[in-house]
């Protein structure tokens, strides 16, 4: 069997958070017509609490480049790009460039912010764009991407999975970045079908005290509580615990908001103001209930990207579940 239809057999999703069927990709990319075609490979992980990423290209990196290779082969004309943030560059280059001497793959420095890993944003990095803003879809990158060519977007843990697809070696897996008030921090390799709870347990980390967690993103995760913790962990993968006691939860919102203010691009007003306002408000601890929920909406109906949309989300369920409003 080809990797397509391995792929879409296997059921292997996108990791860097949207969670895109990878075989459904795979194949569009490969019916899209154009000139040549790009493969890039996204390692700008750069959420607080999400480092899988970095633990993958530490321990594994022939079977990240083993995956990209795959890719090269199945569309025929294409190069690569490997887009990695400041300090994976730095960690990891020399490793990386002795895996691709002679290949078409480039090693890309990420020079922008946090936003610079949304998929349409790392294509104008890489095609030196001045402004390092979202690209209005569609046209989606599969279809038009880098330099208007039909471009495959996976990140550092999907490419790991693919050469284990290509081996029948993928066993439903996932790679968990797991980290807080805890005793056993770190990456963790495990089912997807497992829940938070069990998860937490099998590590050894389902704390003895009051707590509440953050899963799927890091500073866009949503805040779940104990009871809640029976459904699995989605997104980036990633679970942040907090001592209820010990955590201030107005510092932690303003932590989220300066995230927020400093990754986000300032392209459109309900992102740009809807996040300097939230920032007012948890940092002046002066929280008006109504125009928090009318900036909640507004900024998940009309935000341009999925940061502003999704920004809403750790603010709106810790206000609710630990009843701070
Ligand atoms: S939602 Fe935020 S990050 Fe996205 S385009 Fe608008 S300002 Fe930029």
């Amino acid at each position: 069997m080809t990797i397509i239809p391995k792929l879409m057999e296997s059921g292997l999703t996108g990791r860097g958070g949207g969670g895109f069927p990878t075989g459904k990709k795979w194949g569009i990319v490969k019916k899209a017509k154009g000139d040549k075609k790009y493969i890039v490979c996204n390692g700008s992980e750069g959420e607080p609490g999400v480092f899988k990423d970095r633990y993958i290209l530490e321990k594994y990196p022939e079977e990240v480049i083993e995956g990209i290779k795959i890719a090269l082969k199945t569309f025929p004309n294409s190069s690569a790009y490997i887009f990695l943030n400041k300090n994976y560059y730095k960690k990891f280059k020399t490793k990386l460039k002795s895996l691709t001497k002679n290949l078409p793959i480039t090693l890309f420095k990420k020079t922008g912010g946090y936003l610079s890993g949304e998929e349409t944003v790392l294509l104008n990095e890489i095609q030196k764009e001045t402004k390092y803003e979202p690209r209005l879809k569609p046209p989606y990158p599969t279809q038009s991407g880098l330099f208007n060519q039909p471009t495959l977007i996976n990140n550092v843990e999907t490419f790991y999975y693919i050469a284990q697809v290509a081996k029948d070696k993928y066993k439903q897996t996932r790679f968990y970045s797991i980290s807080g008030d805890i005793p056993n921090k770190g990456v963790f390799e495990l089912p997807i079908s497992w829940s938070a709870q069990k998860i937490l347990k099998e590590t050894g980390n389902f704390p003895a005290h009051p707590f509440f967690v953050q899963t799927g993103g890091g500073a866009m995760g949503e805040v779940l509580l104990p009871k809640e913790l029976n459904q699995k962990v989605e997104g980036a993968g990633a679970i942040i615990i907090y001592d209820k006691k010990k955590t201030d939860s107005f510092k932690l919102m303003e932590k989220w908001a300066k995230f927020f203010l400093k990754g986000n691009c300032d392209k459109c007003v309900p992102c740009r103001e809807g996040v300097y306002r939230i920032n007012e408000m948890v940092r002046t601890r002066k929280i008006d209930c109504k125009i928090l929920s009318d900036l909640f909406f507004v900024m998940e109906q009309t935000s341009f990207c999925p940061l502003g949309k999704g920004a809403t989300l750790p603010f709106k369920s810790l206000c609710n579940k630990l009843q701070l409003l």
